[in-house]
Formats: structure tokens, C-alpha cells, sequence
């Protein structure tokens, strides 16, 4: 095997490949969209990205890392927890290997942020990194000492189904089946729906809301501030369990100005210490952004393996 790593990141709305140097240099980059809803088209594109990359690349790879949203359920081999729902239920492995001719290694689009950004991102040498993305969906990963964390099930870092309000019948449903999941608050639909819900009048994404609320829109202002809010209250759990070195914010709400710079404050509240007690939590965007998964998913395999 040479030096050279070639990682993929199936997204909800784009497909990307990435060709990666042992020293984190991009050789190539190429993104697609994703054909939503067919689980064929899925890996005819992933197929011809594979190709396309090594076109470029100017070499075969007979292995590839690819990041997809949900995991693996190691009892069955099946995808599970995607919220592109047309990949759940199948071998996406088994028939990656098969399309594709190569050895296939697949993990949780979160985890691979983590360890792209536990290598040479935002939590370059940390001990205990975790990762949320938080865009159509939230998800969660965790790198303990350079490892992904996958868990008994596979199931570590599921982050967003955590309930944050599990005693309200009224929570809004989420398509893992249960209410008042925090995906269901802290995602970017989540946002535009609260915001709709709150009386907004015709905003069709984050940016759109964030815009009005920059513009001084005191709705906007309000349903961000919610927002933050219960992203700190999430992000609180995570510290509480796990009280990681570097907290790393990937995706496109991550984006939202202040937000950043917002959270430790936000957090605070909700950690289990003392007032006074020197608490410093490490709240970081993800260095690579939009990239930083599929730089991850080409190093679910190490150089030396
Ligand atoms: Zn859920």
C-alpha cells in the first residue's frame, strides 16, 4: 500500500471523495449530490466516485473508508439510525465490497470528524475528542486516546437521540420512532420548524433565520437563544459523562455566528461543578468543515495496516 488513503463521506445531500497524503495533504476532492432515496443509485455514485478518484489519484486503491450517517449494527451488518433511510436495513458494506472490488471500512460520519480533527483539526492531540455534526440531522462521535469509540452495540456517541424532553407526550417525533429527541431541536429543519411554529414568516433554512436575527428580528433573536440553550443543555450531558478535553462542532449550524463563542456559557449551567470550580470547556468549530468527515473516513484505515 502506498502513502496515499482515499476516504469517502456519504452524505444526506452530497457525496464526497477525498484523496488523502500520510501528511493530510488533499491530492484530490471531489463532491457529488446524493441521489436521495435509492439505495442503488447510492453505490453506482459511491462506484464512479471510487473511480474518479483513482483517475485522479493516478493509482488504484484496493481499500477505501467511507462515513455514512447511522452505523453498522455488528449483530446483523446492517445499516441502522441513518436518517437517510433509504441505506437502513441493508449490507452497505457487503454490497460496497461487491460493486466497488475493494475492502470496504465503514464508520458514523461523527466519528470520522472526530478523528479527522483529533489528527489535525481543532483537537489535534487531544486525549478524549467529541465530535457533533450538526446539519439535517445531529449525530455525535467519540476518539478516546486516537481510537474511535464504537461501543458494545456500536452504538457510543448517538448523541442526538438523547431525549431532552422525554416526559413531554407532546415533544415532536423523531424518525428513530421515539419523542423529543435533542435532533429534533437542535438540527437545522429543527430551527426553521420552531421558527415557523413560533409565527416566523417564510424562512427555509438556518441562514435565512440567521440573517433576520443579525437584522435585529426579535423572533429570530428568540428562537436562537432557544436554540443555544438547549444545545448547551445537550452538550452538558456529554461533558458530564464524559468531560472530554475538546468539544468539536461540525456542520452547517455550526456555522451560526456566535454560536461558538456562545456555548461554554451555555454549557455551564448544566456541568456537575462547584461554582468557582475552574471550569474550562473547550468548545471548538471543526478546522477542515464541511470536509473534515470524509478526511476522517480515509482514516479509518491507518497507514500502516
Ligand atoms: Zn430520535
Amino acid at each position: 500500500m502506498g502513502a496515499l488513503r482515499l476516504g469517502i463521506d456519504l452524505g444526506g445531500s452530497k457525496t464526497e471523495g477525498v484523496v488523502l497524503a500520510a501528511d493530510g495533504f488533499e491530492i484530490a476532492r471531489r463532491r457529488v449530490p446524493t441521489v436521495k432515496g435509492s439505495y442503488a443509485a447510492t453505490l453506482a455514485t459511491v462506484n464512479s466516485l471510487v473511480l474518479e478518484m483513482e483517475k485522479l489519484a493516478g493509482q488504484r486503491f484496493g481499500r477505501f473508508g467511507i462515513g455514512i450517517p447511522g452505523s453498522i449494527s455488528p449483530r446483523t451488518g446492517l445499516v441502522r439510525n441513518a436518517n437517510s433511510t433509504w441505506i437502513n436495513n441493508r449490507p452497505l458494506g457487503v454490497d460496497l465490497e461487491r460493486k466497488t472490488g475493494r475492502v470496504v471500512r465503514i464508520s458514523n460520519d461523527a466519528n470520522c470528524l472526530a478523528l479527522s480533527e483529533m489528527h489535525d483539526g481543532a483537537a489535534q492531540g487531544a486525549h478524549a475528542v467529541f465530535a457533533v455534526i450538526l446539519g439535517t440531522g445531529v449525530g455525535g462521535g467519540l476518539v478516546l486516546n486516537g481510537q474511535i469509540i464504537n461501543g458494545a452495540h456500536g452504538l457510543a456517541g448517538e448523541w442526538g437521540h438523547i431525549p431532552l424532553a422525554h416526559e413531554d407526550l407532546n415533544a415532536p417525533p423523531c424518525f428513530c420512532g421515539r419523542r423529543g429527541c435533542l435532533e429534533q431541536y437542535l438540527s437545522g429543519p429543527a430551527i426553521v420548524r420552531d421558527y415557523l411554529a413560533s409565527g416566523g414568516d417564510g424562512a427555509e433554512n438556518v441562514e435565512e433565520i440567521s440573517a433576520r436575527a443579525q437584522a435585529g428580528e426579535d423572533l429570530a433573536k428568540s428562537v436562537l437563544a432557544r436554540h443555544l440553550a438547549r444545545l448547551g443543555q445537550g452538550l452538558g450531558t456529554i461533558v458530564n459523562v464524559l468531560d472530554p478535553e475538546v468539544l468539536v462542532l461540525g456542520g452547517g449550524v455550526s456555522n451560526l455566528p456566535g454560536l461558538i463563542k456562545a456555548l461554554p456559557g451555555a454549557i455551564a449551567p448544566h456541568v456537575f461543578a462547584a461554582k468557582g470550580d475552574m471550569i474550562e470547556i473547550k468548545v471548538r468549530r471543526a478546522k477542515w468543515g464541511d470536509s473534515s468527515g470524509v478526511r476522517g473516513a480515509a482514516r479509518l484505515w491507518r497507514l500502516e495496516e
